[in-house]
């Protein structure tokens, strides 16, 4: 960790009363884990860009999680081939064709109680149920800013990088 900050020469000024490096939608979380590499990346991107990343999503309730899923569901998206664990998206997704008519309200608390049963019996369907992921805004950045922002997160490490469509952002989970 020493090692990685040194290397990205970004050294936190004790003391110092700052603008956090990032700026967040309302009402987000982030695990402490998840807080603190982001706070790496958005550091050393702010140094090489002079920009502020804006973190969208961050720890999800089954709620909002399955809020999330509704939209996508309701844009033609398919779970299943947004997720890895396909049985478990698959079964969301039989809930919100079985509620969607019922309007988003029911179908919503219904994937979320789908979500909840797979959470009890150890099954995350995605890592913002964890603690461990958040999304940043990535339609505002130009194409250079998205490698700088690319090659900033492989430098920090420790996390993996999906980019997701709709609407367009970065995924970012610890490993
Ligand atoms: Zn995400």
């Amino acid at each position: 960790m020493a090692a990685v900050v040194a290397a990205l020469g970004w050294v936190a000024t004790p003391g110092a009363a700052e603008e956090p490096p990032y700026t967040c939608e309302e009402h987000v979380v982030l695990g402490p884990a998840m807080a603190q590499t982001m706070e790496q990346i958005a550091a050393e991107y702010h140094r090489r860009t002079g920009r502020r990343l804006h973190v969208t999503s961050g720890t999800r309730s089954p709620h909002e999680q399955a809020d999330a899923m509704f939209e996508k569901l309701s844009r033609g998206q398919r779970l299943t081939s947004l997720y890895r664990d396909f049985e478990a998206a698959s079964e969301i997704q039989s809930s919100y064709r079985r509620h969607r008519r019922s309007g988003r309200r029911v179908a919503v608390r219904e994937m979320a109680r789908v979500i909840r049963s797979q959470m009890g019996r150890g099954c995350f369907i995605s890592r913002h149920l964890t603690a461990n992921a958040v999304d940043v805004r990535s339609y505002d950045l130009s194409r250079r800013d998205q490698q700088v922002f690319r090659d900033v997160v492989r430098a920090v490490g420790g996390v993996e990088l999906l980019q997701e469509g709709v609407p367009p952002h970065f995924h970012l989970q610890m490993q």
